[in-house]
C-alpha cells in the first residue's frame, strides 16, 4: 500500500476498539435478571440453536447461584462466552423474548450469560461436570473452532480419549481470530479452549492434517474422526488488478487486527470493502477504527439483498462507513499499488433461487473511485481438495454431506459439523453441531 493511514496513539486504539457491550456490574445483573418473567414455554430457549435453558440460568442469577447458572449454560453450550459476546442475539434469543411483544426492552440475555461465564472463568473453572471412566476408544478432531471444541468436550466427558489437531499455532479457530475485537478479545476464546482441556482433551496446535500428518494415518489410528475444518481460502474477485499491493482478504485483515499490535496493521487512507455480509462489515468498521479516513462498502445488489444483519449495518453507518449499493467492481486500478477501483452501476432483476434479486450491469456506467486499499469479503471457498481426499465423504453445493440426525458423512467413521456442513453460519450453530456429532459418534461406536 502506498498511502498508509497515519498511526493512532495506543489510547486512541483502545478507545476505538473498546467493547460494544461492557460487562454488567453485580447490581445491574441482578436488576436485569429480576425483569425476566421465567416463561414456562420460553421462546428465548427455542430461538437459541443450542437450546440453553435461559429462564433457568437467569433465575439462578437472581438467587446468587452463579456456578449453578454456569452449569445450566455450559451443559448446552461449551463456547458460551463466545456466544454471549458474538451471537446475533437480536435475531435469536433476545429477538424472541416475550417482552418485545409487550413493547418493553427484551432481557439482555447475552450480557447476563457473559456475566455468569465471566464469573466462572474468574473463579478458575471449578469442576461442574463429572467425567465418565475411560472407555478405551479414541476420536480425532480436526479443527479447534467452536464445532471441534464442542465435540471434544462432549466426547471427553463420555469417556473418550480425544485429540484435537489444529493447523494454526493458536487454537480456537474463528472464535480466536475471526471476531472483531470490540465484540470479543482473543483471550476469551482461549479460556474456552482451556476449559475443554480440563476434561483431558489433548489439543495439538501447528499440525496441518494432510501435510504434517496424513489423514489416512489418523483414520487408522483413531476409532472415529470429526471434521470441524470450517471453510477455506477467501473467494477471489477475479478482476484485473487483484494482484496489486494493497488488495487483501477480509479474513487475513481481521486476523491481523485480532492477533497483532494494532499499530503494526497496515490500513489505507481510503479503503473499499467488496461484499456486504457480516464479515465485510467487521472489516469496514475495523479499518475505520484503525484510522482509515474513508471506508466504503461496495455491493453489487441492493441494500435489501445484503446478508449483513440490520444491527451490523446500523453499526457501520454509525462508524461513518459509506455504502455503494448496486455497484460492482470491474477492475482494480494501479501500477504496483492500488490507486483506485473501477466500478459499474448495476440494476436489479428477478429474484434467484435464494430469493435474492439478480443484478445486471448497466453498459456505459463505469466510473473510478480513488482508493488505496481493497478488502475482498465475498465469502470463502470450501476445502474441496482436502474433502476429496477422504474416501466416501461427499460434497453437495460446496458443503460436506452428512446425515442430519447423526452428523455422519458418507464414510461411517467420519463425522462433520460447523461451517463445512452449513457453508458458514453462526458460532452457536457450530457449537450445536459439534455437540450433536459427539452423540452421533458415541452411538456409532457403541453399536
Ligand atoms: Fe425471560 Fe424473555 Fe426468556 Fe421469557 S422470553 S424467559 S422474559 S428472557
Amino acid at each position: 500500500m502506498e498511502n498508509i493511514a497515519s498511526k493512532l496513539t495506543q489510547e486512541q486504539y483502545e478507545k476505538n476498539f473498546k467493547e460494544l457491550h461492557p460487562p454488567f456490574s453485580y447490581g445491574a445483573a441482578l436488576a436485569e435478571a429480576s425483569r425476566c418473567l421465567y416463561c414456562y414455554d420460553s421462546p428465548c430457549m427455542k430461538a437459541c440453536p443450542t437450546h440453553i435453558d435461559i429462564s433457568q440460568f437467569i433465575k439462578k442469577i437472581s438467587t446468587d447461584n452463579l456456578l449453578g447458572s454456569a452449569k445450566t449454560i455450559l451443559k448446552s453450550n461449551w463456547v458460551a462466552l463466545t456466544c454471549a459476546k458474538a451471537c446475533p442475539v437480536a435475531v435469536l434469543c433476545e429477538g424472541a423474548c416475550v417482552l418485545n411483544e409487550k413493547g418493553d426492552k427484551p432481557i439482555e440475555i447475552g450480557r447476563l450469560q457473559r456475566y455468569v461465564i465471566d464469573n466462572y472463568f474468574a473463579k478458575e473453572m471449578p469442576p461442574l461436570f463429572t467425567k465418565k471412566p475411560s472407555n478405551g476408544k479414541s476420536v480425532a478432531i480436526i479443527g479447534s473452532g467452536p464445532a471441534g471444541l464442542s465435540c471434544s468436550a462432549e466426547l471427553a466427558l463420555l469417556g473418550y480419549n480425544v485429540t484435537v489437531f489444529e493447523s494454526s499455532d493458536i487454537p480456537g479457530g474463528l472464535n480466536t481470530w475471526g471476531i472483531a475485537p470490540y465484540k470479543m478479545r482473543k483471550e476469551d476464546a482461549l479460556k474456552e479452549v482451556e476449559l475443554v482441556k480440563t476434561f483431558g482433551v489433548n489439543v495439538k496446535t501447528g499440525v496441518n492434517v494432510g501435510i504434517d500428518i496424513l489423514f489416512n494415518d489418523l483414520y487408522k489410528a483413531f476409532d472415529a474422526v470429526f471434521l470441524g475444518i470450517g471453510l477455506g481460502e477467501s473467494r477471489a474477485l477475479s478482476v484485473n488488478g487483484e494482484e496489486l499491493s494493497g488488495v487483501v482478504s477480509a479474513l487475513d485483515f481481521i486476523e491481523q487486527v485480532k492477533t497483532e499490535e494494532w499499530s503494526s496493521v497496515a490500513v489505507g487512507k481510503r479503503v473499499a470493502i467488496i461484499g456486504a455480509g457480516n464479515t465485510s462489515i467487521d472489516a469496514a468498521t475495523e479499518a475505520k477504527r484503525l484510522g482509515a479516513e474513508e471506508v466504503m462498502v461496495i455491493y453489487r445488489r441492493s441494500s435489501q439483498d445484503m446478508s449483513a444483519y440490520n444491527f451490523e449495518f446500523d453499526l457501520a453507518k454509525k462508524d461513518g462507513i459509506i455504502f455503494h449499493f448496486l455497484t460492482a467492481p470491474k477492475k482494480i486500478v494501479g501500477k504496483n499499488f492500488v490507486e483506485g477501483i473501477e466500478c459499474i452501476r448495476m440494476e436489479p432483476g428477478e429474484p434467484d433461487s435464494k430469493g435474492k434479486r439478480r443484478a445486471f450491469p448497466v453498459p456505459g456506467t463505469e466510473f473510478v473511485i480513488p482508493v488505496d486499499m481493497v478488502i475482498k469479503a465475498i465469502g470463502q471457498e470450501a476445502q474441496n481438495e482436502f474433502i476429496a481426499s477422504i474416501p466416501g465423504v461427499k460434497f453437495v453445493n460446496g458443503m460436506v454431506e452428512i446425515k442430519p440426525d447423526t452428523y455422519q458423512t458418507g464414510n461411517p467413521k467420519v463425522f462433520a459439523g460447523g461451517d463445512c456442513i452449513n457453508g458458514g453460519k453462526e458460532v452457536v450453530n457450530a457449537a450445536y453441531d459439534g455437540k450433536m456429532a459427539a452423540h452421533g459418534i458415541n452411538n456409532f461406536l457403541n453399536n
